[in-house]
């Protein structure tokens, strides 16, 4: 049944008036399962009044308080783990195992932003001249907002409201048109653990909201997670506008594989960081780089990706499920096409997968490119389907001027059996998250979420200490007291009890 999602506006949904509206569909089988309003300016105006309001009251909610909402809203989303999983399922086509891994991403942050007081410290020089003492505070900027891409409809917008909240923001998100119904449903759950109204509104749309948020002067810092056009256009849009942004992008994550690796191992993480949620995700590996030859172990490496089935959610086999649109699809079918008359060899071609009952699924099956070179565009360009490409180098000092000489930075990995090779691959590579002998450097909330180069515009990260630097500001005070202001005995007793 197709709904008609709601905006959420003023600590409750409420319906659009909007004259425009699209459709947000079941990527297996392109059904339409709801419509989701191109918010009216007068909506959004109302949304950024309200957050504005809310805001005023919220930054002097003690921080202990605001902390007990993330408390009470991290066993709210834990309760509704699955009901939130289920729809964040029907909207992506993800499997329900990878739906409930973007929901439990996202309880994470949450947990983060309840240690809010922590983070939020500033800091004390006594004496900075004779009787005079210098300290700093941090507060919050104001209005904040997210614009959220549709790969991770729980994870990324948890990345960024709760800090902000916590911090003392009121928060506007515009979640991706493809999948805007966990957003609500991360909405409501919000207002239940207590949140004041207005703290927390959620708007939809495409280009014209994002820009409306982008030139208002009212919205403070622009937290962005998309494709890279998107965000270069968001961060000097923004920046311009004199907001404070972070555009995280697109990437290109190598694996470097030593000839000491250990085989079994390289095989099957290589084959689950590649294919795995469709490859869809922004910390994927879609590039194995072999030091060495890669004969030994393109064999096996294609006998396990063929072994590898997507399918529904309702199929408990299934290893990931479709893409998002059939727009994705077609332009990874064009990449995989145009590997194949760049003369990169296809050992495995997923272009004609099929899914028993779904037929009009955004199927793409597990694609394997070995013999590949770096002029070539399924090398250059962010795929963003369950293709992974292969080339060889001789040494590991190939292997590291290929991975800094690419223009993305989010993510790389080695395997290696060697602490030497590790420790320099660590050490001289330019990307800003690195595993050794694990396929996807883990994002966690203690850590910042920390891209490099053309994977990222800005300079403060999402979540951990350097988001709330991004949501906040810093005051320092120069104080002094003089000894005239001590009351004499008797009054200091009246004044303590
Ligand atoms: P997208 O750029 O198409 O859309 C992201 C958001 O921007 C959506 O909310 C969309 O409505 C809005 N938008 C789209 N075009 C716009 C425009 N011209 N002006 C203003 N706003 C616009 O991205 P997507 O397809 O939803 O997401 C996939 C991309 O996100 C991939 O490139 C992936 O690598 C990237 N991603 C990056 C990270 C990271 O942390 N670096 C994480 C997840 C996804």
């Amino acid at each position: 049944m197709s709904e008609k999602v709601p905006l959420f506006i003023d600590g409750e949904c409420r319906q659009s008036s909007a004259s425009e509206w699209l459709d947000v569909t079941n990527p297996a089988t392109n059904e339409i399962i709801g419509s989701v309003p191109v918010t009216l300016e007068i909506e959004m105006q109302r949304a950024i009044e309200s957050a504005v309001q809310a805001q005023k009251d919220w930054k002097d909610v003690p921080i202990s308080e605001r902390a007990r909402v993330m408390l009470r809203y991290q066993h709210l989303l834990k309760k509704n783990h699955d009901d939130i999983a289920e729809l964040l399922s029907k909207e992506t086509g993800k499997t329900l195992a990878d739906a409930k891994g973007d929901v439990w991403r996202g309880i994470e942050v949450v947990e983060q932003a309840a240690n809010i007081a922590s983070n939020m410290m500033g800091e004390t020089v006594e004496n900075v001249a004779t009787d005079i003492d210098g300290y700093s505070i941090v507060q919050p900027l104001g209005v904040c907002c997210g614009i959220t891409p549709f790969n991770f409809p729980a994870m990324i917008p948890l990345w960024m409201f709760p800090i902000a909240i916590a911090a003392g923001n009121s928060f506007i998100l515009k979640p991706s048109e493809q999948v805007p119904l966990t957003s609500i449903l991360l909405a409501e759950l919000f207002q239940q653990a207590g949140a004041p109204s207005g703290v927390l509104q959620v708007i939809h749309g495409t280009k014209p909201q994002v820009d409306y948020l982008l030139e208002h002067p009212d919205i403070k810092a622009i937290s962005f997670v998309g494709s890279v056009p998107t965000a270069q256009y968001i961060y000097q849009v923004g920046t311009q506008h004199h907001k404070r942004v972070q555009a995280f992008a697109g990437a290109k994550n190598h694996m470097v594989i030593m000839p000491d690796a250990n085989k079994a191992q390289v095989i099957s993480n290589l084959v689950g960081s590649s294919v795995g949620a469709a490859g869809q995700r922004c910390m994927a590996i879609s590039v194995a780089v072999f030091v060495g030859s890669s004969k030994q172990w393109i064999a096996e490496l294609k006998v396990e990706m063929a072994k590898i089935k997507p399918g529904s959610k309702e199929d408990p086999e299934a290893a990931y499920g479709p893409l998002i649109s059939h727009q994705a699809k077609q332009r990874v079918l064009s990449f995989i096409e145009e590997g194949k008359q760049a003369g990169a060899v296809c050992e495995l071609d997923g272009s004609h997968c099929k899914v028993d009952g779904y037929p009009n699924g955004n199927w793409v099956g597990p694609t394997l490119f070995s013999g590949v070179t770096t002029d070539m565009s399924i090398y250059q360009q962010e795929i963003f389907g369950p293709v992974l490409v292969c080339l060889e180098v001789e040494t590991l000092e190939e292997a590291l001027e290929l991975v800094n000489r690419n223009p993305y930075g989010n993510g790389t990995s080695i395997f290696t059996a060697s602490g030497a090779a590790a420790r320099k691959y660590q050490h001289e590579v330019l990307v800003g998250q690195v595993g050794i002998n694990v396929p996807i450097p883990v994002p966690l909330p203690f850590f910042s979420f920390t891209g490099w180069r053309g994977s990222f515009y800005g300079d403060l990260h999402a979540y951990g200490k350097q988001a709330v630097r991004f949501y906040t500001e810093t005051k320092t005070v120069t104080s002094r007291w003089f000894d005239d202001d001590i009351p004499d005995g008797p009054n200091l007793t009246i004044q303590l009890k």
